[in-house]
Protein backbone atom coordinates (compact mmCIF):
# COMPACT_ATOMS: atom_id res chain seq x y z
CA UNK A 1 0.00 0.00 0.00
CA UNK A 2 1.46 3.24 -0.82
CA UNK A 3 0.85 5.63 2.54
CA UNK A 4 1.54 9.27 2.27
CA UNK A 5 0.26 11.09 4.98
CA UNK A 6 1.06 14.43 4.38
CA UNK A 7 -0.94 17.19 6.61
CA UNK A 8 -2.54 19.29 3.70
CA UNK A 9 -4.02 15.80 1.95
CA UNK A 10 -7.12 14.18 2.25
CA UNK A 11 -6.35 11.22 3.19
CA UNK A 12 -4.37 12.24 6.50
CA UNK A 13 -7.29 14.75 6.92
CA UNK A 14 -9.91 11.88 6.80
CA UNK A 15 -7.74 9.62 9.23
CA UNK A 16 -7.49 12.42 11.47
CA UNK A 17 -11.25 13.04 11.62
CA UNK A 18 -12.56 9.33 12.07
CA UNK A 19 -9.61 8.99 15.09
CA UNK A 20 -10.76 11.85 16.52
CA UNK A 21 -14.38 11.18 16.36
CA UNK A 22 -13.58 7.79 17.49
CA UNK A 23 -11.79 8.49 20.17
CA UNK A 24 -13.80 11.19 21.84
CA UNK A 25 -16.42 8.60 21.72
CA UNK A 26 -14.64 6.41 23.38
CA UNK A 27 -13.53 8.58 25.72
CA UNK A 28 -17.15 9.76 26.60
CA UNK A 29 -17.94 6.11 27.11
CA UNK A 30 -15.39 5.59 29.40
CA UNK A 31 -16.21 8.44 31.52
CA UNK A 32 -19.84 7.29 31.38
CA UNK A 33 -19.01 3.51 32.31
CA UNK A 34 -16.37 4.76 35.39
CA UNK A 35 -19.36 6.71 36.82
CA UNK A 36 -22.32 4.67 36.53
CA UNK A 37 -20.35 1.58 38.03
CA UNK A 38 -19.57 3.81 40.90
CA UNK A 39 -23.20 5.48 41.18
CA UNK A 40 -24.50 1.49 41.67
CA UNK A 41 -21.96 0.24 43.93
CA UNK A 42 -22.23 3.49 46.05
CA UNK A 43 -26.20 3.19 45.92
CA UNK A 44 -25.61 -0.53 47.10
CA UNK A 45 -23.41 -0.02 49.75
CA UNK A 46 -25.09 3.45 51.21
CA UNK A 47 -28.58 1.34 51.52
CA UNK A 48 -26.57 -1.42 53.35
CA UNK A 49 -24.95 0.72 55.57
CA UNK A 50 -27.88 2.49 56.49
CA UNK A 51 -29.47 -0.26 57.20
CA UNK A 52 -26.89 -1.72 59.31
CA UNK A 53 -27.09 1.85 61.41
CA UNK A 54 -30.51 1.76 61.75
CA UNK A 55 -30.23 -1.48 63.04
CA UNK A 56 -27.58 -1.11 66.27
CA UNK A 57 -28.72 2.38 66.53
CA UNK A 58 -32.61 0.30 67.18
CA UNK A 59 -30.76 -2.27 69.43
CA UNK A 60 -28.80 0.27 71.19
CA UNK A 61 -32.32 1.88 71.84
CA UNK A 62 -33.08 -0.48 74.65
CA UNK A 63 -29.71 0.00 76.52
CA UNK A 64 -30.21 2.00 79.60
CA UNK A 65 -26.50 3.53 79.65
CA UNK A 66 -24.14 3.13 77.07
CA UNK A 67 -20.92 1.42 78.17
CA UNK A 68 -18.58 -0.59 76.33
CA UNK A 69 -20.10 -3.38 77.76
CA UNK A 70 -23.65 -3.09 77.04
CA UNK A 71 -22.61 -2.28 74.03
CA UNK A 72 -20.46 -4.71 73.45
CA UNK A 73 -23.16 -6.96 74.40
CA UNK A 74 -25.90 -5.57 71.94
CA UNK A 75 -23.79 -5.87 68.92
CA UNK A 76 -23.04 -9.31 69.48
CA UNK A 77 -26.32 -10.36 69.19
CA UNK A 78 -26.69 -8.68 65.79
CA UNK A 79 -25.99 -10.60 62.39
CA UNK A 80 -24.50 -9.39 59.64
CA UNK A 81 -23.08 -6.25 61.13
CA UNK A 82 -19.56 -6.99 60.46
CA UNK A 83 -17.91 -3.73 59.87
CA UNK A 84 -14.20 -2.32 59.49
CA UNK A 85 -14.99 -0.14 62.37
CA UNK A 86 -17.94 0.77 64.98
CA UNK A 87 -17.65 3.57 67.38
CA UNK A 88 -20.43 4.65 69.29
CA UNK A 89 -19.80 7.40 71.63
CA UNK A 90 -21.99 9.37 74.37
CA UNK A 91 -23.88 12.64 73.86
CA UNK A 92 -20.81 14.63 74.28
CA UNK A 93 -19.02 12.48 71.87
CA UNK A 94 -16.75 10.12 73.29
CA UNK A 95 -15.91 7.35 72.17
CA UNK A 96 -17.53 5.05 74.91
CA UNK A 97 -17.17 1.62 72.50
CA UNK A 98 -14.31 1.22 69.47
CA UNK A 99 -14.10 -1.69 67.58
CA UNK A 100 -10.57 -0.96 65.98
CA UNK A 101 -7.74 -3.06 67.58
CA UNK A 102 -4.91 -0.90 66.17
CA UNK A 103 -5.77 3.11 66.91
CA UNK A 104 -8.62 2.20 69.26
CA UNK A 105 -10.16 5.77 70.35
CA UNK A 106 -12.43 4.50 72.93
CA UNK A 107 -12.81 6.65 75.77
CA UNK A 108 -11.12 9.48 73.72
CA UNK A 109 -13.25 12.63 72.79
CA UNK A 110 -14.15 11.37 68.94
CA UNK A 111 -15.34 14.42 66.97
CA UNK A 112 -15.25 13.01 63.65
CA UNK A 113 -17.58 15.32 61.41
CA UNK A 114 -20.14 12.50 60.91
CA UNK A 115 -20.45 11.85 64.99
CA UNK A 116 -21.19 15.72 65.09
CA UNK A 117 -23.53 15.59 62.97
CA UNK A 118 -25.32 12.68 63.80
CA UNK A 119 -25.66 14.25 67.66
CA UNK A 120 -27.35 17.09 66.14
CA UNK A 121 -29.84 14.40 64.95
CA UNK A 122 -29.21 14.05 61.57
CA UNK A 123 -28.38 10.63 59.48
CA UNK A 124 -25.22 10.90 58.09
CA UNK A 125 -23.92 8.61 54.82
CA UNK A 126 -20.97 9.17 52.79
CA UNK A 127 -19.42 7.07 50.03
CA UNK A 128 -15.92 7.29 47.78
CA UNK A 129 -13.78 5.21 45.55
CA UNK A 130 -10.03 5.68 45.45
CA UNK A 131 -7.35 3.68 44.12
CA UNK A 132 -8.98 0.33 43.73
CA UNK A 133 -10.87 1.02 47.51
CA UNK A 134 -14.50 1.99 48.45
CA UNK A 135 -14.49 3.70 50.87
CA UNK A 136 -18.18 4.22 53.13
CA UNK A 137 -19.07 5.99 56.25
CA UNK A 138 -22.76 6.30 57.97
CA UNK A 139 -23.66 8.08 61.66
CA UNK A 140 -27.01 8.02 63.13
CA UNK A 141 -28.04 9.32 66.81
CA UNK A 142 -29.09 6.63 69.23
CA UNK A 143 -32.33 7.33 71.14
CA UNK A 144 -33.76 5.36 74.47
CA UNK A 145 -37.07 6.61 75.45
CA UNK A 146 -36.77 9.90 73.27
CA UNK A 147 -33.96 10.65 74.55
CA UNK A 148 -30.39 11.18 72.52
CA UNK A 149 -28.25 9.02 74.43
CA UNK A 150 -25.15 8.95 72.04
CA UNK A 151 -24.37 8.64 67.97
CA UNK A 152 -23.10 5.62 66.30
CA UNK A 153 -20.66 5.50 63.63
CA UNK A 154 -19.90 2.95 60.65
CA UNK A 155 -16.81 2.83 58.74
CA UNK A 156 -16.27 0.11 55.93
CA UNK A 157 -13.28 -0.28 53.53
CA UNK A 158 -14.47 -2.50 51.24
CA UNK A 159 -11.06 -3.64 48.72
CA UNK A 160 -12.89 -6.35 46.82
CA UNK A 161 -15.89 -3.85 45.72
CA UNK A 162 -13.27 -1.39 44.67
CA UNK A 163 -10.87 -3.91 43.17
CA UNK A 164 -14.06 -5.29 41.24
CA UNK A 165 -14.75 -1.39 39.90
CA UNK A 166 -11.14 -1.28 39.10
CA UNK A 167 -10.95 -4.52 37.03
CA UNK A 168 -13.75 -3.09 34.84
CA UNK A 169 -12.83 0.38 34.22
CA UNK A 170 -9.35 -1.61 33.44
CA UNK A 171 -11.21 -3.71 30.95
CA UNK A 172 -13.50 -0.57 29.52
CA UNK A 173 -10.41 1.60 28.31
CA UNK A 174 -8.32 -1.75 27.07
CA UNK A 175 -11.66 -2.51 24.76
CA UNK A 176 -11.90 1.00 24.19
CA UNK A 177 -7.91 1.19 23.42
CA UNK A 178 -8.30 -2.10 21.42
CA UNK A 179 -11.27 -0.26 19.09
CA UNK A 180 -9.25 2.65 18.75
CA UNK A 181 -6.47 0.99 17.44
CA UNK A 182 -8.50 -0.77 15.03
CA UNK A 183 -10.32 2.28 13.93
CA UNK A 184 -6.98 4.24 12.95
CA UNK A 185 -6.05 1.00 10.95
CA UNK A 186 -9.24 1.18 9.21
CA UNK A 187 -9.09 4.84 8.60
CA UNK A 188 -5.80 4.81 7.67
CA UNK A 189 -6.37 2.03 5.40
CA UNK A 190 -9.69 3.12 3.35
CA UNK A 191 -8.25 6.98 3.29
CA UNK A 192 -5.46 5.23 1.31
CA UNK A 193 -7.63 3.47 -0.92
CA UNK A 194 -9.35 6.60 -1.00
CA UNK A 195 -6.27 9.32 -1.60
CA UNK A 196 -5.36 6.38 -4.47
CA UNK A 197 -8.57 6.65 -6.36
CA UNK A 198 -8.28 10.16 -6.30
CA UNK A 199 -4.59 10.16 -7.27
CA UNK A 200 -5.55 7.90 -10.15
CA UNK A 201 -8.12 10.34 -11.51
CA UNK A 202 -5.11 13.19 -10.92
CA UNK A 203 -2.80 11.27 -12.44
CA UNK A 204 -5.22 10.77 -16.05
CA UNK A 205 -6.12 14.45 -16.05
CA UNK A 206 -2.56 15.33 -16.14
CA UNK A 207 -2.10 12.32 -18.84
CA UNK A 208 -5.17 13.95 -20.62
CA UNK A 209 -3.87 17.60 -20.52
CA UNK A 210 -0.52 16.53 -22.63
CA UNK A 211 -2.81 15.37 -25.09
CA UNK A 212 -3.58 11.72 -25.14
CA UNK A 213 -6.92 11.52 -25.48
CA UNK A 214 -7.11 7.74 -25.25
CA UNK A 215 -6.23 7.19 -21.49
CA UNK A 216 -9.46 5.75 -19.52
CA UNK A 217 -9.60 5.97 -16.12
CA UNK A 218 -10.43 2.03 -14.33
CA UNK A 219 -11.98 2.64 -10.85
CA UNK A 220 -14.14 -0.19 -9.71
CA UNK A 221 -17.12 0.52 -7.35
CA UNK A 222 -20.28 1.82 -6.92
CA UNK A 223 -19.87 5.66 -5.46
CA UNK A 224 -19.24 9.31 -6.15
CA UNK A 225 -15.71 8.22 -7.04
CA UNK A 226 -16.39 5.83 -9.99
CA UNK A 227 -19.29 7.59 -11.49
CA UNK A 228 -16.25 10.60 -11.44
CA UNK A 229 -14.17 8.44 -12.94
CA UNK A 230 -17.07 7.45 -15.57
CA UNK A 231 -18.23 11.08 -16.46
CA UNK A 232 -14.36 11.96 -16.73
CA UNK A 233 -13.76 8.85 -19.88
CA UNK A 234 -16.91 10.82 -21.47
CA UNK A 235 -15.57 13.85 -21.44
CA UNK A 236 -12.47 12.66 -23.14
CA UNK A 237 -14.02 10.09 -25.42
CA UNK A 238 -15.88 13.66 -26.59
CA UNK A 239 -12.59 15.47 -26.53
CA UNK A 240 -10.96 13.17 -28.57
CA UNK A 241 -13.58 12.90 -31.42
CA UNK A 242 -13.47 16.12 -31.45
CA UNK A 243 -10.00 16.08 -31.78
CA UNK A 244 -9.74 13.97 -34.35
CA UNK A 245 -12.49 15.49 -36.27
CA UNK A 246 -10.28 19.08 -35.91
CA UNK A 247 -7.50 17.32 -37.11
CA UNK A 248 -9.35 15.64 -40.01
CA UNK A 249 -11.05 18.97 -40.96
CA UNK A 250 -7.67 21.00 -41.01
CA UNK A 251 -5.75 18.05 -43.15
CA UNK A 252 -9.05 18.13 -45.59
CA UNK A 253 -8.72 21.60 -45.72
CA UNK A 254 -5.44 22.33 -46.56
CA UNK A 255 -5.96 19.27 -49.10
CA UNK A 256 -8.24 21.27 -50.92
CA UNK A 257 -6.17 24.49 -50.92
CA UNK A 258 -2.99 22.57 -52.35
CA UNK A 259 -5.38 21.64 -55.66
CA UNK A 260 -5.55 24.75 -56.61
CA UNK A 261 -2.67 26.03 -55.52
CA UNK A 262 -0.78 23.52 -57.15
CA UNK A 263 -2.53 23.84 -60.57
CA UNK A 264 -1.83 28.16 -60.42
CA UNK A 265 1.66 27.05 -59.56
CA UNK A 266 2.20 24.35 -62.82
CA UNK A 267 0.24 27.05 -65.24
CA UNK A 268 2.69 30.08 -64.21
CA UNK A 269 5.85 27.65 -64.56
CA UNK A 270 4.55 26.37 -68.19
CA UNK A 271 4.03 30.01 -69.00
CA UNK A 272 7.11 31.32 -68.15
CA UNK A 273 9.34 28.07 -68.90
CA UNK A 274 8.05 28.23 -72.24
CA UNK A 275 7.75 29.67 -75.63
CA UNK A 276 3.41 30.53 -75.88
CA UNK A 277 1.32 32.39 -78.17
CA UNK A 278 -0.84 34.97 -76.76
CA UNK A 279 -3.98 33.03 -77.18
CA UNK A 280 -2.69 30.05 -75.24
CA UNK A 281 -1.12 31.97 -72.44
CA UNK A 282 -4.40 34.01 -72.11
CA UNK A 283 -5.95 30.43 -71.93
CA UNK A 284 -3.41 29.48 -68.95
CA UNK A 285 -4.08 32.94 -67.58
CA UNK A 286 -7.59 32.56 -67.83
CA UNK A 287 -7.39 29.06 -65.76
CA UNK A 288 -5.05 30.44 -63.40
CA UNK A 289 -8.53 33.02 -62.52
CA UNK A 290 -10.51 30.15 -62.58
CA UNK A 291 -8.65 28.62 -59.95
CA UNK A 292 -8.08 31.44 -58.10
CA UNK A 293 -12.30 31.84 -57.77
CA UNK A 294 -12.25 28.05 -56.54
CA UNK A 295 -9.64 29.56 -53.92
CA UNK A 296 -12.23 32.20 -53.10
CA UNK A 297 -15.48 30.12 -52.78
CA UNK A 298 -13.55 27.44 -51.14
CA UNK A 299 -12.28 29.85 -48.01
CA UNK A 300 -15.92 31.79 -48.08
CA UNK A 301 -17.17 28.10 -47.54
CA UNK A 302 -14.55 27.90 -44.45
CA UNK A 303 -15.58 31.04 -43.70
CA UNK A 304 -19.45 30.09 -43.43
CA UNK A 305 -18.17 27.51 -41.46
CA UNK A 306 -16.64 28.69 -38.70
CA UNK A 307 -19.21 31.56 -38.31
CA UNK A 308 -21.67 28.97 -37.64
CA UNK A 309 -19.71 27.47 -34.63
CA UNK A 310 -19.38 31.52 -33.25
CA UNK A 311 -22.61 33.15 -33.59
CA UNK A 312 -24.46 30.12 -32.00
CA UNK A 313 -26.15 32.45 -29.78
CA UNK A 314 -27.49 34.88 -32.28
CA UNK A 315 -31.28 36.22 -31.67
CA UNK A 316 -33.67 34.41 -33.50
CA UNK A 317 -37.00 36.24 -35.10
CA UNK A 318 -40.22 34.40 -36.76
CA UNK A 319 -39.31 34.48 -40.25
CA UNK A 320 -41.81 33.12 -42.92
CA UNK A 321 -40.43 30.74 -44.92
CA UNK A 322 -42.58 31.83 -48.66
CA UNK A 323 -40.35 35.55 -49.13
CA UNK A 324 -37.08 33.91 -48.36
CA UNK A 325 -37.75 30.87 -50.97
CA UNK A 326 -38.90 33.19 -53.58
CA UNK A 327 -35.65 35.18 -52.95
CA UNK A 328 -33.57 32.27 -53.69
CA UNK A 329 -35.72 30.92 -56.62
CA UNK A 330 -35.18 34.69 -57.83
CA UNK A 331 -31.16 34.51 -57.20
CA UNK A 332 -30.67 31.05 -58.96
CA UNK A 333 -32.93 32.00 -61.84
CA UNK A 334 -30.15 32.62 -64.14
CA UNK A 335 -28.39 29.87 -63.94
CA UNK A 336 -31.36 28.03 -64.48
CA UNK A 337 -31.83 29.57 -67.15
CA UNK A 338 -28.37 28.49 -68.57
CA UNK A 339 -29.42 25.19 -68.34
CA UNK A 340 -32.91 25.44 -69.48
CA UNK A 341 -34.08 24.06 -65.82
CA UNK A 342 -37.33 25.24 -64.54
CA UNK A 343 -37.85 26.09 -60.93
CA UNK A 344 -40.83 25.70 -59.03
CA UNK A 345 -41.69 27.08 -55.63
CA UNK A 346 -44.36 26.25 -53.24
CA UNK A 347 -44.57 27.89 -49.91
CA UNK A 348 -48.40 28.83 -48.62
CA UNK A 349 -47.98 31.82 -46.55
CA UNK A 350 -47.99 31.07 -42.67
CA UNK A 351 -45.17 28.75 -42.53
CA UNK A 352 -43.29 30.68 -40.23
CA UNK A 353 -40.24 29.43 -38.02
CA UNK A 354 -37.72 30.52 -35.48
CA UNK A 355 -34.84 31.11 -37.04
CA UNK A 356 -31.75 33.80 -38.59
CA UNK A 357 -33.19 34.85 -41.53
CA UNK A 358 -29.45 34.60 -43.20
CA UNK A 359 -29.35 31.15 -41.99
CA UNK A 360 -32.92 30.15 -43.58
CA UNK A 361 -31.69 31.65 -46.96
CA UNK A 362 -28.27 29.62 -47.03
CA UNK A 363 -30.01 26.85 -45.89
CA UNK A 364 -32.88 26.48 -48.85
CA UNK A 365 -29.85 28.26 -51.19
CA UNK A 366 -27.50 25.70 -50.89
CA UNK A 367 -29.80 22.94 -51.39
CA UNK A 368 -31.44 24.25 -54.09
CA UNK A 369 -28.29 25.53 -55.93
CA UNK A 370 -27.13 21.69 -55.70
CA UNK A 371 -30.40 20.88 -57.03
CA UNK A 372 -28.86 22.59 -60.31
CA UNK A 373 -25.83 21.39 -60.11
CA UNK A 374 -26.06 18.08 -60.51
CA UNK A 375 -29.11 18.16 -62.87
CA UNK A 376 -29.46 17.60 -65.97
CA UNK A 377 -30.54 19.80 -69.01
CA UNK A 378 -34.29 20.42 -68.99
CA UNK A 379 -34.64 19.45 -65.77
CA UNK A 380 -36.86 20.93 -63.08
CA UNK A 381 -36.55 21.83 -59.56
CA UNK A 382 -38.95 22.16 -56.28
CA UNK A 383 -38.80 24.07 -53.20
CA UNK A 384 -41.86 23.47 -51.27
CA UNK A 385 -43.38 23.98 -47.91
CA UNK A 386 -45.86 22.56 -45.69
CA UNK A 387 -46.51 22.55 -41.87
CA UNK A 388 -49.14 21.04 -39.29
CA UNK A 389 -49.75 21.92 -35.91
CA UNK A 390 -46.29 21.15 -34.87
CA UNK A 391 -43.92 21.18 -37.70
CA UNK A 392 -42.62 22.97 -40.55
CA UNK A 393 -41.51 20.89 -43.40
CA UNK A 394 -39.83 22.18 -46.31
CA UNK A 395 -38.52 19.86 -48.67
CA UNK A 396 -35.93 20.97 -52.08
CA UNK A 397 -36.16 18.29 -54.40
CA UNK A 398 -34.96 17.57 -58.31
CA UNK A 399 -34.97 15.14 -60.84
CA UNK A 400 -31.19 14.78 -61.39
CA UNK A 401 -28.18 12.58 -61.25
CA UNK A 402 -29.08 11.28 -57.65
CA UNK A 403 -27.28 10.13 -55.17
CA UNK A 404 -26.20 6.42 -54.90
CA UNK A 405 -27.64 4.30 -51.90
CA UNK A 406 -24.55 3.95 -50.82
CA UNK A 407 -23.10 7.92 -50.49
CA UNK A 408 -26.48 9.28 -48.90
CA UNK A 409 -24.99 8.40 -44.96
CA UNK A 410 -21.76 10.22 -46.39
CA UNK A 411 -23.05 13.28 -47.95
CA UNK A 412 -23.45 15.59 -44.50
CA UNK A 413 -19.82 14.79 -44.12
CA UNK A 414 -17.14 17.80 -44.63
CA UNK A 415 -14.74 17.42 -48.16
CA UNK A 416 -17.54 14.52 -49.28
CA UNK A 417 -18.14 14.16 -52.70
CA UNK A 418 -19.70 11.24 -54.40
CA UNK A 419 -17.77 12.57 -57.77
CA UNK A 420 -15.65 14.48 -57.51
CA UNK A 421 -14.64 15.34 -61.04
CA UNK A 422 -18.10 16.42 -61.29
CA UNK A 423 -18.28 18.03 -57.95
CA UNK A 424 -15.25 20.08 -59.21
CA UNK A 425 -15.88 21.08 -62.44
CA UNK A 426 -19.62 22.45 -61.21
CA UNK A 427 -17.23 24.90 -58.11
CA UNK A 428 -18.44 22.51 -55.51
CA UNK A 429 -15.58 21.78 -52.36
CA UNK A 430 -18.12 19.47 -50.22
CA UNK A 431 -18.51 21.86 -47.96
CA UNK A 432 -22.17 22.94 -48.77
CA UNK A 433 -24.45 20.02 -46.93
CA UNK A 434 -21.79 19.65 -44.07
CA UNK A 435 -22.75 24.19 -43.76
CA UNK A 436 -26.28 23.07 -44.49
CA UNK A 437 -26.77 20.19 -41.87
CA UNK A 438 -24.98 22.54 -38.79
CA UNK A 439 -27.05 25.33 -40.19
CA UNK A 440 -30.13 22.93 -39.66
CA UNK A 441 -29.13 21.77 -36.07
CA UNK A 442 -28.47 24.80 -34.56
CA UNK A 443 -31.90 26.05 -35.75
CA UNK A 444 -33.30 23.06 -33.76
CA UNK A 445 -34.09 21.18 -37.05
CA UNK A 446 -33.56 18.19 -38.58
CA UNK A 447 -32.45 17.28 -41.91
CA UNK A 448 -32.67 14.05 -43.76
CA UNK A 449 -32.06 13.16 -48.05
CA UNK A 450 -33.93 10.31 -49.88
CA UNK A 451 -34.06 9.50 -53.12
CA UNK A 452 -36.99 10.99 -55.41
CA UNK A 453 -39.22 8.35 -57.16
CA UNK A 454 -38.72 8.40 -60.75
CA UNK A 455 -34.94 9.51 -60.26
CA UNK A 456 -32.87 12.62 -58.58
CA UNK A 457 -32.94 13.74 -54.95
CA UNK A 458 -35.47 15.26 -52.13
CA UNK A 459 -33.89 16.88 -49.30
CA UNK A 460 -36.73 17.38 -46.56
CA UNK A 461 -35.76 19.97 -43.48
CA UNK A 462 -37.72 19.95 -40.42
CA UNK A 463 -38.18 22.92 -38.11
CA UNK A 464 -40.53 23.36 -35.02
CA UNK A 465 -43.48 25.49 -36.23
CA UNK A 466 -43.88 28.71 -34.31
CA UNK A 467 -47.40 30.64 -35.07
CA UNK A 468 -46.76 34.21 -35.98
CA UNK A 469 -48.99 36.89 -33.35
CA UNK A 470 -51.26 38.79 -35.24
CA UNK A 471 -52.18 41.85 -34.02
CA UNK A 472 -55.47 43.39 -33.22
P1 LIG B 1 -20.36 20.37 -53.21
O1 LIG B 1 -19.86 21.70 -52.88
O2 LIG B 1 -19.37 19.45 -53.79
O3 LIG B 1 -21.64 20.42 -53.98
P2 LIG B 1 -22.03 19.49 -51.05
O4 LIG B 1 -21.68 19.30 -49.62
O5 LIG B 1 -23.01 20.54 -51.35
O6 LIG B 1 -20.69 19.72 -51.80
O7 LIG B 1 -22.55 18.12 -51.59
C1 LIG B 1 -21.85 16.95 -51.35
C2 LIG B 1 -22.02 15.97 -52.48
O8 LIG B 1 -23.36 15.47 -52.47
C3 LIG B 1 -21.85 16.59 -53.85
O9 LIG B 1 -20.50 16.48 -54.22
C4 LIG B 1 -22.74 15.77 -54.71
O10 LIG B 1 -22.04 14.64 -55.19
C5 LIG B 1 -23.83 15.28 -53.77
N1 LIG B 1 -25.09 16.05 -53.94
C6 LIG B 1 -25.51 17.07 -53.21
N2 LIG B 1 -26.72 17.50 -53.61
C7 LIG B 1 -27.07 16.71 -54.64
C8 LIG B 1 -28.22 16.66 -55.50
N3 LIG B 1 -29.26 17.49 -55.38
N4 LIG B 1 -28.23 15.71 -56.44
C9 LIG B 1 -27.22 14.85 -56.59
N5 LIG B 1 -26.10 14.86 -55.82
C10 LIG B 1 -26.04 15.77 -54.85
Amino acid sequence: MHLRLRPSSSQFRYAVTYILITATALVFLNIYAAATMRKLAFSAQESSMLDKAQLISTSLGGVKELTEDSVGQAIDTLDDVHMTRIVVTDPSGYAVYDSMRVQNEQGKLLLLPEIVQALGNQDVLYCCYDDGVLESRAAMPVFSANQLIGAVYLMEYDTEEGKMIATLQTNILRISLVMEGVVICFSIVFSAAFSRRMRRILESIRTVRKGDYSNKIKIRGHDEVEQLANEFNDLTDRLQTSEQRRRQFVSDASHELKTPLASIKLLTDSILQNEMDETTIREFVGDIGGEADRLTRLSQKLLELTKIDSHADEERELIDVASVAERVARMLTPIAQQRDISIEVHVPVGCTVMTIEDDLYQILFNLAENGLKYNVTGGWLGICAERNDEEVILTVSDNGVGIPPGAMSHIFERFYRVDKARSREAGGAGLGLSIVHDMVERNYGTIRVSARDGGGTCFTVTFPYIAMEVEE
